[in-house]
């Protein structure tokens, strides 16, 4: 087999890519190009048991299956440019690399606000570094806390940084509930008594006008006039794809990159992309094309995308089934779980109850046209074992039409 593959981006989804590259059957070459230092790290942790402490920052490194020995690993090393047509990448150091075949990988970076005031003290969390320096603000004594986005990660942060002893922690979202766009009302009210009772402040209903402070932030202005003090900010109002590499390639870039059924890119079967940044009709549903934004989707994606990729390297390209996963996520808060199946997004018109009751363990189903399209779980561990058992049920439903 002859010819490289390079694999933008060395994170999860880079990793499972070349892993997968080499069980679908590829022997060349494979370099991986990552602008972090670090070999892949597992993210999910850095806003939970790292953050709080309970795990070491090295306990995250994953561990590269053996197959995958000897690929070549490009870390501290951005890829600035691709010209897909003559099939190179353009490197930082200004190295050009050929490839026969590109794996896209690069995934997201956080969104910041563009208020004015002092960038010290602001926080966002999506690297190693991002955790420790954070970690750093949190453990100060006497820390006033004020998170700016109330989603995922917004509300995982909240819960360690009350976990660590911090006295002062609030939320603030022009939004009136937590998470109320992937969950709904119903959970989202149920998510925000829980918070409160653990001791988690709310500002929701206005966003931030500015940030105080002179060479430090010292406080969060918000739009309804209040002034919030703080010492740490954490700023998780969503993210972008990293995907400015990919300009002049006539590519939708226009949220992630645009792949097709088989997460081809641009109609080029050379060209592959998976995990958060990768843009893709989900046949199991509406085939819109969406990113998901869950740990569940870099392997998922990456064994599908070696697939087609490798299929077309060999010339084997035979019948490929459509990437249709199901998707999953977990979220971790205080002393209780999240866990979802399914795109309860495209439920949010019709939520049930299925088990329980919003103000203990609950289960609640989503659906579309009478169909069930996603459960989430809100509990302890029974109740997000109660979720696990719709996952049959959910492979099962007949795809919902545009
Ligand atoms: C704090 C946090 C907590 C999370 N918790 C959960 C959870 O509880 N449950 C859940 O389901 N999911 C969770 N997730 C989501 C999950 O971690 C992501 O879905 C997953 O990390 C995506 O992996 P990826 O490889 O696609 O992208 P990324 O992890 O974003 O990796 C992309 C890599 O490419 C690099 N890169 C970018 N541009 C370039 C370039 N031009 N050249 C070279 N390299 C480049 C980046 O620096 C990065 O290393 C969490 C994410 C974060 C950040």
């Amino acid at each position: 087999m002859a010819g490289r593959i390079v694999v933008a981006g060395a994170s999860m989804g880079g990793l499972r890519a070349a892993e997968q590259l080499r069980a679908a059957g590829w022997t060349g070459p494979i370099t991986v190009v990552g602008d972090e230092p670090h070999m892949p790290y597992n993210r999910p942790p850095l806003s939970k048991e790292v953050l709080a402490g309970k795990a070491p920052f090295e306990s995250l490194a994953f561990t590269p299956k053996a197959a995958a020995a000897d690929v070549e690993w490009r870390l501290g090393t951005k890829v600035v440019a691709a010209r897909l047509a003559e099939r190179t990448v353009e490197l930082d150091d200004g190295e050009v690399m050929p490839y026969d075949g590109l794996v896209v990988a690069t995934g997201m970076r956080p969104r910041r606000l563009r208020c004015p005031g002092p960038l010290a003290g602001r926080h966002t969390v999506r690297t190693l570094a991002d955790a420790q320096g954070l970690r750093d603000g949190l453990t100060r004594p006497g820390a006033r806390v004020v998170v700016v986005g109330a989603g995922f990660i917004g509300c995982e942060v909240a819960a360690t940084a009350v976990g660590l002893g911090v006295h002062e922690v609030t939320v603030v979202d022009p939004l009136p509930l937590p998470m109320v766009g992937p969950l709904g009302e119903l959970l989202a009210r149920a998510l925000l008594k829980r918070h409160e009772e653990r001791g988690v402040r709310f500002a929701l209903g206005a966003g931030v006008a500015g940030f105080e402070g002179e060479d430090r932030v010292t406080g969060v202005a918000l739009s309804d006039g209040t002034v919030l003090p703080a010492d740490v900010v954490v700023e998780s109002v969503g993210s972008l794809a990293n995907v400015e590499w990919l300009r002049g390639n006539d590519l939708d870039l226009t949220d992630g990159v645009l792949t097709c059924e088989r997460l081809r890119v641009g109609g080029r079967p050379e060209v592959v992309a998976v995990g958060d940044v990768a843009r893709f009709p989900n046949a199991r549903y509406d085939g819109v094309p969406r990113r998901v934004e869950h740990w569940s989707i870099p392997t998922e994606s990456a064994k599908h995308a070696a697939k087609a990729l490798v299929a077309h390297l060999s010339d084997a390209e035979g019948e490929l089934a459509p990437f249709a996963p199901l998707p999953t996520f977990w979220s971790d808060q205080h002393d209780f779980r999240l866990q979802s199946f399914g795109v309860p997004v495209l439920g949010l018109d019709d939520v049930r109850v299925l088990d329980g009751d919003p103000d203990g363990d609950v289960l609640v189903g989503y659906h579309a046209d009478d169909r069930l399209v996603g459960v989430v779980a809100l509990g302890g561990h029974s109740a997000a074992m109660g979720a696990a058992r719709y996952r049959a049920q959910l492979l099962k439903q007949p795809a919902l039409t545009a």
